[in-house]
């Protein structure tokens, strides 16, 4: 449990960041939490000889609330809980980060790292997608915007270039009702499944809804059709089995120490079957 030997840098802005990035290229990996890079790096899943963390980057911290989101890539999950502003405009963040892991590790784990580092686990990349929000990158040709759903490509793998940083995550203010819910094998775990549901409600017809969830796929998975069947109706019992036989459809969980496909496709529908319930009767 001891990593291999590597150099450790510590710039102070992020054009710094980007030129080491640039100079080592694939030998070369920031640090934000750490939640996720020191284990592999310990049991020797990653080798990486150059470290350069991102602690002193001012510009990556912060979270602002308007009518657009915008949280800094090393805001952490305590950061999304603790914001007064944010529970307000976007409560499905601070919903989604309490079920994630434990207050220890929700201190160090930032959002950035949580949806650069491209693991099926991890709860932000299915938030974010259904929240359709966008990650700004920041490279030596400049800044572009990926959308969170064309973000992931495999387990581990996403459209981020080896010299880009993630900088932010922003999106518009949701707005209606929101659920999140997981199902875990004891607290402090990574899903087995979870599902993140926005709804909005027109009177007693549904308006629009946003579906996706976690840790069923190599990807997450936003499923437009659960979310379109949604909408013009009352979200009914009959309405939901609709939607969450339309998610069945859409994931490909495999076999592994949370279990056989079969119980994992019923795990999905239990959550989701919930996260709807309550995100409609919070519409
Ligand atoms: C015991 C335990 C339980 C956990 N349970 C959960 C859980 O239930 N759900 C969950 O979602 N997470 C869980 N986590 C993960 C944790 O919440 C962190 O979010 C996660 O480790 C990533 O954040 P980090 O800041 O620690 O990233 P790091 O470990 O520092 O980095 C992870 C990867 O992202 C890259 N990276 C980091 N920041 C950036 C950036 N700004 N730009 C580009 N690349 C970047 C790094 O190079 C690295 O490859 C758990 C972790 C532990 C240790």
């Amino acid at each position: 449990m001891i990593p291999a030997a590597f150099d450790y840098y510590r710039p102070q802005d992020l054009d710094g960041v980007i030129s080491l990035l640039q100079e080592h290229g694939d030998d070369a990996r920031v640090i934000a939490g750490g939640h996720s890079l020191i284990p592999l790096m310990k049991l020797r899943m990653a080798e990486v000889p150059h470290l350069i963390d991102l602690q002193s980057i001012t510009e990556l911290f912060g979270i602002e609330v308007g009518s657009k989101i915008r949280i800094g890539a090393m805001a952490t999950q305590s950061d999304i809980i603790n914001d007064i502003s944010l529970a307000s405009a976007a409560p499905i963040l601070k919903e989604a980060s309490l079920q994630i892991a434990d207050p220890q590790v929700r201190y160090m784990g930032t959002v950035g790292g949580n949806v650069a580092n491209g693991d099926p686990g991890n709860d932000m990349p299915g938030l974010m997608q259904c929240l359709d929000a966008s990650f700004l990158l920041r490279g030596p040709d400049g800044e572009r915007e990926v959308k969170a759903r064309d973000f992931y490509q495999g387990a581990y793998m996403t459209e981020r270039e080896d010299d880009e940083v993630l900088v932010a995550v922003t999106f518009d203010a949701p707005k209606g009702g929101y659920a999140y819910e997981k199902q875990k094998r004891k607290i402090g775990d990574y899903a087995t499944a979870a599902a993140a549901v926005i709804i909005s409600k027109d009177g007693s017809v549904c308006k629009g809804a946003s579906i996706a969830m976690t840790n069923l796929s190599d990807t997450p998975v936003f499923c437009t059709d659960a979310s379109n069947s949604l909408v013009g109706t009352s979200v009914t019992a009959d309405d939901i089995k609709k939607a969450v036989n339309a998610m069945i459809e859409a994931i490909d969980p495999a076999e592994d120490n949370r279990g056989p496909v079969e119980f994992k496709k019923h795990a999905a529908s239990v959550v989701l079957t919930r996260a709807i319930k309550s995100a409609w009767e919070r519409a």
